[in-house]
């Protein structure tokens, strides 16, 4: 292997985790530049995150040297490096996060860089520390037409602003929103005495409606209000006021584990890609005798080579399925061509390594600007709670106690969740479980048992009872003979669908020795 292929896949595989998220092309970023004026608080922290994203170039213009109070928070600085231009440093820390990273450093006015500087990026960040400075690089980026983003914190407030110039070729507002709005107020323009005549109403009625919840509702809720107030305490404030849902509250089942897809797949025929590739690495450990270390090139190349000729059969497969041997006559090599092509692309094409690392790892897509978003959303609200342990006030825990960040529409929502009284965790609910189970198309009653083994449930069949809840079927009784006590009778012969759900109840000793007095089981088909 050349030495620049070995770099290839190092960077690669650096980047594997967000190749996950929808729409992300790896090669615009690594083609991107990003200029970040002020390396303080924020730039550190702008700055690590485009580095660790892979971005070709950062340019960081400072004119400031390092304080001993920066190291608080400015994270590319450490003790020593006090009197250093922070442009300078930075740049250095910056490579060692990242070696494929070009860092251009100015220790200089932001107004005295060569215009040259500013053509050459394409998003100029402003970090900036004072008014002066911001409305500066506000006039350069418009004439330059590069858009900006402005950024500034107040102890524990912040803004974030975006400006973008004109001509900078960004497509920024929606036409049809733009047209709807200018039509909303041409409306009014009009003086068109219908239109005029239907919002007097409108308004009338508006004001009815306040002056009956005024006149009507109000009276009879401040009577309520003064009951509610008197039995408060007593009633609703242990249960209401200092507590919230619980983390398994919104994961009343949790999804089935990968040991248990694994072992499904091994016995059942794969239907997509990820399936192929799990299929491949339970075929390399019964080849080898170990696991594909995905950190060792060869193993890579093995374990795609099996992946491969998996997707392939199963490209086979459903064409089979679907193109029948009689309508293979009828049919012209175009057809069957057109077929195949139309097969390989609902299955994808060959594999690359990031991918099957993914696959295996059951990894979940990840980006560091909006992991820095959340991590430090996370901080905040411990911080607050380590004050108020202490008997100190810093403001609340956020309520509803649950944020969604939306780095798509830059959009935070706060959700009310819900305490769920059948919780498992939280609830009154005790020794109950909830699981969901992968079983093969032909699995048995025997597999139900086989299955909750591998989860870590593992359960005598002769200790354990297996019903349908919703029509009181009974499926296995090892107390009674015949068809009850049978481990070999397909799921399907006792016409258990999927998604089902089957209710594991103990008997005689596990009755008394389980902690666990009842599963519910969904039944998922693979
Ligand atoms: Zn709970």
């Amino acid at each position: 292997m050349t030495i620049e292929n070995k770099e290839d896949i190092k960077k690669s595989r650096m980047y594997a985790r967000q190749q996950l998220i929808d729409g992300w092309d790896q090669d615009i970023v690594s083609k991107g530049c990003i200029m970040i004026i002020g390396v303080g608080a924020l730039g550190c922290e702008i700055a690590k995150d485009f580095a660790l994203m892979g971005i070709g170039k950062i340019v960081l213009v400072d004119l400031d040297t390092i304080e001993t109070s920066n190291l608080s928070r400015q994270m590319l600085f450490k003790p020593g490096d006090e009197g250093r231009p922070k442009a300078e440093v930075a740049a250095e820390r910056l490579i060692d996060l990242n070696p494929f990273l070009k860092v251009d450093f100015y220790f200089e006015k932001l107004q005295k860089l060569p215009m040259a500087v500013y053509e050459e990026c394409d998003v100029v960040i402003a970090a900036l520390d004072n008014f002066n400075a911001r409305l500066d690089l506000n006039k350069i980026c418009l004439r330059m037409k590069k858009p900006m983003v402005e950024g500034g914190t107040v102890g524990f407030e912040g803004h974030v602003q975006v400006v973008i110039p004109k001509d900078s070729k960004l497509e920024y507002k929606n036409r049809e929103n733009e047209i709807e709005k200018i039509v909303e107020t041409r409306m009014w323009e009009f003086d068109n005495p219908e239109y005029l005549e239907a919002q007097k109403e409108i308004e009338q009625l508006e004001y009815l409606i306040v002056r009956l919840k005024q006149e009507k509702l109000e009276p009879f809720r401040r009577l309520v209000r003064k009951q509610v107030e008197e039995e408060f305490d007593k009633k609703y404030a242990e249960d209401v006021i200092n507590i919230t849902p619980c983390y398994r509250c919104l994961v009343p089942i949790p999804p089935a584990d990968d040991k248990l897809v694994a072992a499904c797949t091994l016995k059942g025929l794969p239907r997509n890609r990820n399936h192929c590739v799990i299929k491949a690495e339970v075929i390399f450990e019964k080849d080898y005798g170990f696991k594909p270390d995905m950190n060792v090139d060869d193993d890579v190349v093995k374990l795609k080579a099996l992946a491969q000729k998996e997707l392939e059969d199963l490209r086979g497969r459903v064409f089979n399925e679907n193109v029948s041997e009689e309508s293979l006559e009828t049919l012209t090599p175009k057809e069957i061509a057109e077929w195949k092509e139309n097969i390989k692309d609902t299955f994808g094409e060959d594999y690359k390594f990031e991918e099957m690392e993914n696959i295996l790892g059951n990894k979940i897509a990840a980006i560091q600007s909006v992991s820095s978003i959340i991590s430090s959303i996370q901080s905040q609200e411990a911080l607050k709670l380590l004050f108020r342990l202490r008997g100190r006030n810093i403001g609340p825990p956020m309520d509803p106690p649950y944020i969604n960040y939306n780095g798509v529409y830059g959009q935070f929502d706060q959700l009310d969740i819900i305490k769920r009284e059948d919780c498992l965790a939280c609830g009154n609910i005790e020794g109950e479980e909830n699981v969901q189970l992968v079983v093969p198309f032909d699995a048995d009653i025997g597999y139900i048992f086989k299955a909750m083994r591998i989860i870590d449930h593992a359960l005598e069949p002769i200790l354990w009872m297996i019903t349908n809840p919703i029509n009181k079927e009974m499926y296995w009784n090892p107390y009674m003979s015949g068809e009850f006590k049978d481990p070999t009778i397909k799921l399907t012969k006792l016409k258990i669908k999927n998604n089902d759900i089957l209710t594991l109840t103990p008997l005689g000793k596990a009755k008394v020795e389980s902690e666990i007095k009842k599963y519910n089981v969904i039944i998922t088909f693979m």
